[in-house]
């Protein structure tokens, strides 16, 4: 039961945490904990500038 809760957490939390390509849709790669990048595109993004893609 305990377990069942936090394994929907988790997954919540993981949907959360996974951002969408503002230019093609494709989920973005973590280079680092502030780095995402398109494995499609090339677009890059900073968490220090949100939606500040380039
Ligand atoms: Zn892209």
């Amino acid at each position: 039961m305990v377990n069942e809760s936090y394994g929907v957490k988790d997954r919540a939390k993981n949907q959360k945490h996974k951002v969408e390509c503002i230019r093609c849709g494709t989920i973005m790669g973590e280079l680092s904990t502030c780095h995402l990048r398109c494995p499609k595109c090339g677009a890059e993004l900073d968490c220090s500038d949100k939606g500040n893609f380039w």
